[in-house]
């Protein structure tokens, strides 16, 4: 991972988003109607040449609202589970 990359936002300056409604990417829940407004959010996402390191910088932050670098907050919890998950494997291997 890139620490110098994730001490600063500068990524953010060529994000596909910039011109975008900030609204769009902070969906009321995660059901409904705020479902379509999450996948509009993610479509826009997989156009943008920093999703990387957008989604690095949400992970490190631990950011629990919106969409960023194409995931959902539910998107994120079940990474960081997973990483978890895969970290306590591994703690149990090397004990
Ligand atoms: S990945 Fe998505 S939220 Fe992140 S900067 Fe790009 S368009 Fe914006």
């Amino acid at each position: 991972m890139d620490r110098t990359l994730l001490a600063s936002t500068d990524w953010q300056a060529t994000s596909a988003c910039r011109h975008e409604d900030p609204e769009l990417f902070f969906p009321i829940g995660e059901t409904g109607p705020s479902l379509l407004q999450i996948g509009e959010a993610k479509t826009v996402c997989r156009t943008c040449p920093v999703i990387e390191p957008c989604l690095q910088w949400a992970l490190e932050t631990h950011e629990l609202h919106g969409v960023w670098g194409g995931t959902s907050e539910g998107d994120r919890r079940l990474l960081r589970l997973r990483a978890a998950r895969a970290a306590k494997r591994r703690g149990a291997v090397d004990a």
